[in-house]
């Protein structure tokens, strides 16, 4: 299999990713080209492949980047399906008649001055009909249902919460009996944006597709955002001016219709007349009414009790020319929301051109305004500005409210990777250079994930899963029961060789384990708490003496309590231990105020009913659990192997009572135990390999921590 990358790489337009097995090409989206002239050029050129030749594509949402060129591809020859979600297909259906309008207008009005010039004609991309004929291909989709669409080929969209319809591709190729699983995440939403759902959690991808437009930044706090909203409002208000807002038809326009029935309802704002003026936005907030079902339950609630966002009487869509006309003649007291949503044409310029020089009125900025654009000189604080050829004095206020965002930052792009329990490699996207580069780092950085930026049109071949999984190849045999619930881990020095998450972290929620699910280490606390204890002895607070005990079953918290009065035993590891070797991830908690991503404990009765462990409160008194990850006891393994966190004498002496032969191999083992906790890691004195079982149920922990040493010696 082959994957190119022919949009998208190292920029933000364009996306078009061409999957080629066997004989088969599949293209996953068909975005227009925006921004820099040499990247533009590529919308007029022809197809770097043969659109005959395409069997099918799969369209990740309607944003004129991923969905664009999609009319050219059908003028061109490229005769299949195009599959999308329902939403998707309904809002192409409007977007792309309208990016054939904006074609042939431009080309219209450059052959005008090539006429004059004698110079060739140019021919539009495409026009109006030829986007109205490509949606025939279209076939629509349901969210989460599993569709073979050519033989060995299967794919399913996932909600990408991104905007309306939008979605996370996932894409199982089978080639000569082995299947590998693509996932291309589309652009990912943001969390809590209004309207949409938040991402769709995916957890498995032998190669991952990742969008990175903010993947170095992080958004303004949405209460914040909120609190601007208001006082922009009513400062406006109060002067007695008109708000002037300029928004993309599609996605911000209803986020802002939504922002400000919130803040009505809430008392925050008057109730004003607000006025949609933009036609392509009347018409995409129409294909969101028919769509209700797929909002998020805050949007549906508020349309069951008869509050929809849209849907008021206060909330006006002007039809006619005439009626965004009678508008201009209106001194104050408006909300004018208009496209485009850099101000650099559609009906938004009438509407400042009637405005700016008004000392009472508000531009509200509420989107990126790319350099040239009236928006972004409006942003600059221009005292003037050409508008149709009239200059315009600038006596408005002009206020930016960032953070509208529908693409997830920073966290969020993290977040929704850390649920995946395996990815055999990363393919960032999507995002200017300095964005996708930074990303990738964070990537390796944070997950250890193999991370590659791929440039524009790149080729990779793929070989089933061998170059993908090259790491965990020797682990294939591994035998898993049904019933085993953790993380494994296989690591030669700071090398991974293996990991893997299987079960549940918490049954009543479904959510799985994934690979920085924090996990209880139950008794094997005494080993942390005996670390504490030699970096006391290592400053000479204390006589080694106090270290040597084989007894397995030593209570090292008791004696650490006694030595080190002052201190609760906790305290001392997360002072002595965590904090100084960078064990970032592991931390104390109480079992009844878990965090987030710990997996709770499954025990079983002595009537074999599988119970959550929080008797183990009572059991355990009042004392907090220690609670770690796969990577921190990799890195603690090599903190101790480097000899400077702990001298060498002393790691000796502490480690000794858990030398074991395990299948030949000399190996430190840890223990730990606890109602519905089982943790077993170790490392061996011969080879640097370090290999770490977190459990939180109590089955097949010894026999998966066995296997996976046999694994690995055979690897060798
Ligand atoms: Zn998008
Ligand atoms: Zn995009």
């Amino acid at each position: 299999m082959q994957m190119q990358f022919l949009g998208a790489a190292e920029t933000t337009s364009g996306a078009c990713y061409l999957v080629r097995s066997g004989d088969k090409n599949v293209l996953v989206d068909c975005g227009l080209f925006h921004g820099p002239e040499e990247l533009k050029q590529r919308n007029y050129g022809d197809f770097p492949f043969e659109p005959r030749d395409i069997d099918a594509v799969l369209l990740t949402h309607a944003h004129i980047d991923h969905s664009g060129l999609l009319p050219k591809l059908v003028k061109h020859g490229f005769t299949g399906p195009i599959y999308t979600t329902a939403v998707t297909c309904d809002l192409c259906s409007i977007m792309l008649p309208d990016s054939g309008y904006i074609q042939e207008a431009e080309v219209e009005r450059k052959n005008r001055k090539r006429i004059r010039r004698g110079q060739e004609l140019l021919t539009p991309i495409y026009t109006v009909q030829d986007a109205v004929d490509s949606m025939k291909q279209f076939k629509r989709m349901v969210y989460d249902e599993e569709v073979e669409i050519l033989p060995g080929m299967r794919v399913r969209f996932r909600d990408a919460g991104h905007i309306l319809g939008a979605a996370i591709v996932e894409f199982w190729v089978t080639e000569d009996g082995e299947t590998t699983k693509l996932v291309f995440s589309g652009d990912l939403g943001n969390l809590d944006q209004p309207i949409i759902q938040d991402p769709t959690a995916i957890t498995e991808a032998d190669i991952l597709v990742i969008e990175s437009t903010y993947g170095t930044r992080i958004h303004e706090d949405r209460e914040d955002r909120m609190e601007r909203l208001a006082e922009v409002v009513n400062s406006t208000m109060e002067r007695g001016g008109n708000l002037l807002i300029p928004a993309f038809a599609l996605g911000r326009t209803q986020d802002i219709l939504y922002s400000l029935r919130v803040l009505q309802d809430q008392g925050r704002i008057p109730k004003l007349n607000i006025y949609i003026d933009s036609p392509l936005a009347t018409k995409a907030t129409e294909v969101f009414q028919q769509h209700a079902r797929v909002f998020d339950y805050e949007t549906r609630t508020m349309i069951k009790e008869g509050r929809s966002p849209f849907d008021s009487p206060h909330v006006h869509y002007t039809e006619t020319v005439e009626e965004s006309m009678r508008l201009n003649s209106v001194s104050g007291g408006l909300v004018i929301i208009s496209a485009s949503g850099m101000a650099d044409a559609g009906r938004i310029k009438h509407h400042l051109k009637h405005n700016l020089w008004r000392r009472q009125a508000t531009v509200l900025l509420v989107g990126y305004q790319a350099q040239g654009t009236l928006g972004r000189r409006l942003q600059d604080g221009a005292e003037e500005v050409r508008i149709h050829g009239d200059m315009v004095r600038v006596a408005a206020t002009i206020e930016t409210i960032s953070g509208f965002s529908a693409h997830a930052d920073q966290g969020a792009l993290l977040n929704w990777l850390r649920r995946f329990r395996h990815i055999g490699r990363v393919f960032v996207t999507h995002g200017e250079k300095e964005s996708c580069h930074g990303f990738a780092e964070l990537i390796q950085r944070e997950l250890q994930l193999p991370t590659v930026v791929p440039s524009l049109d790149e080729n990779f071949v793929i070989q089933g899963k061998r170059i993908v999984r090259a790491w965990d190849d020797s682990y294939r045999d591994l035998t898993i029961p049904d019933s085993f619930a953790g993380v494994l881990q296989v690591a030669e020095g700071a090398e991974l060789e293996f990991r893997g998450a299987y079960g549940q972290a918490q049954r009543r929620y479904k959510i799985d384990n994934h690979l920085y699910t924090l996990f209880n280490v139950g008794s094997a606390r005494q080993f942390f708490a005996k670390l504490a204890l030699a970096r006391v002895v290592q400053v000479g607070r204390l006589e080694e003496n106090v270290l040597r005990s084989d007894d397995p079953g030593t209570n090292w918290e008791e004696i650490l309590r006694i030595q080190v009065t002052d201190v609760a035993p906790w305290e001392m590891v997360r002072s002595m231990v965590l904090e100084p070797a960078g064990l970032r991830q592991s931390a104390y908690y109480y079992l009844d105020s878990m965090p987030a991503a710990g997996a709770t404990g499954y025990t079983t009765t002595k009537q074999g009913q599988t119970v959550e462990n929080t008797y183990a409160i009572l059991a355990e008194g009042f004392k907090p659990q220690l609670f770690v990850t796969a990577h921190d006891l990799k890195r603690l393994w090599n903190v101790l192997e480097a000899g400077e966190f702990l001298a060498r004498r002393l790691v000796e002496m502490l480690l000794a009572p858990y030398l074991e032969e395990t299948l030949g191999d000399a190996l430190y083992v840890i223990e730990g135990k606890a109602p519905g906790a089982h943790v077993l890691f170790g490392s061996s004195s011969n080879s640097g390999r370090s290999y770490v079982v977190l459990s939180n149920g109590e089955v097949g922990v010894r026999g998966i921590f066995e296997q996976l040493v046999r694994l690995a010696s055979k690897g060798r």
